[in-house]
């Protein structure tokens, strides 16, 4: 069960801010971030996460918590998480029907929430979103473009842009992303697998208000990383692909090998076959590898512990008369969504 059942009813909007080392920015975005979500006209919370920014930050965040205690949460960690771990502590805390995550840096312009909302209004539990003429460097967009097309083959999870992180989520996606206890995630990717009915938007893009990405090459490539071995055991078939195409192979020169001994006699003295020898060796090796990858990748996905389904409805005989029961938080997804699942 998940903390929110205890928690008296919430208001309709969530907004999720990871923060750190955003001193410059912040003053920036309480400016626009509060009149944005006051012009709504939805109740509403902000949660702040400071990851443990070394700058002025926490303080920052304080002040505006004095300032708006009506409507501001701040968590502080202890330590530098990252911005997904960071994300995953708001959720916990989260109150709303809908969540929206947004950037600190202004990035994500906090008026394009009014666009969110409309959808999640309209029933939609995911609103994914697309970035107009990304502002980012060309390196960064090159790479991404490149890391969306291997995930749409590599994973049954389709999303256009997947590095946006304005995006929208109703509550019962968010209670079972609480339910998951994920260590090294990818929230987007994990909130599609669990959305029932997703919708992608376009968004604008700005450049960043202060500062510098938080993210370095080495830590673009760990989150990637994440996605990719998260939600995919597809590498690791790979692995064991290339090994029976090598072997076969070798098998095939082997073969050739030895209907040329009998045609022509030997050849450099028997060196071939060694090689043909060596490389289905190889090629058993690497097979071998990729089946114990196989079984790696289970164990993997057995610790991981996710909900290995969600139940929408379940019709059943109740008091003599068919019924419809729905678990808790899909209940409380279809009753706010207005769907009728049958
Ligand atoms: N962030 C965070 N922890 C980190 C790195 C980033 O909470 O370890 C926050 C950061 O403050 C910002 C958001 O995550 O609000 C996105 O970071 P950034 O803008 O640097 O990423 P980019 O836009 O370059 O992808
Ligand atoms: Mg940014």
């Amino acid at each position: 069960m998940s903390q929110t059942d205890f928690l008296p009813t919430g208001p309709e909007l969530t907004v999720v801010v990871p923060v750190y080392n955003e001193e410059e920015g912040l003053a920036a975005l309480f400016s626009r971030l509060y009149p944005a979500l006051d012009a709504l006209g939805a109740t509403y919370e902000v949660i702040f996460i400071n990851d443990g920014s070394r700058d002025k930050s926490a303080a920052l965040l304080a002040q505006q918590f004095r300032a708006r205690p009506d409507t501001t949460r701040v968590i502080l960690l202890n330590g530098n998480y990252g911005q997904h771990m960071a994300i995953l502590a708001g959720f916990e805390q989260s109150r709303g029907e809908c969540v929206i995550t947004l950037d600190a840096d202004l990035q994500n312009p906090p008026e394009e929430i009014a666009k969110l909302l409309e959808k999640m209004r309209e029933g939609y539990d995911y609103v994914g979103t697309i970035r107009q003429q990304r502002q980012d460097s060309f390196w960064r967009k090159k790479a991404s473009r490149l890391m969306n097309r291997l995930r749409e083959r590599i994973t049954r999870i389709r999303m256009t842009d997947q590095g946006c992180m304005l995006r929208g989520y109703s509550r019962h996606i968010i209670d079972t992303i609480n339910r998951c206890g994920e260590i090294n995630t990818f929230i987007p990717a994990l909130a599609y697998t669990f959305a029932q009915n997703p919708i992608e938007i376009d968004v604008a893009h700005e450049e960043r208000f202060a500062g510098e990405s938080k993210y370095s090459l080495y830590s673009l490539i760990r989150l990637n990383f994440d996605l990719v071995t998260g939600f995919s055991v597809v590498p690791l078939q790979w692995l064991s692909f290339i090994g029976v195409i090598l072997s076969v192979g070798s098998a095939g020169l082997f073969l050739l090998l030895l209907v040329r001994r009998f045609m022509f006699g030997a050849e450099v003295e028997g060196v071939f076959t060694l090689f043909a020898i060596t490389f289905f060796m190889l090629g058993v090796i690497i097979f071998a590898l990729g089946l114990l990858g196989e079984y790696i990748g289970r164990i993997y996905q057995q610790v991981r512990a996710r909900p290995r389904y969600l139940v929408q409805t379940i019709l059943e005989e109740r008091d003599g008369k068919p019924a419809r029961t729905m678990p808790r938080q899909e209940a409380v997804a279809a009753i706010s969504r207005e769907v009728d699942p049958l």
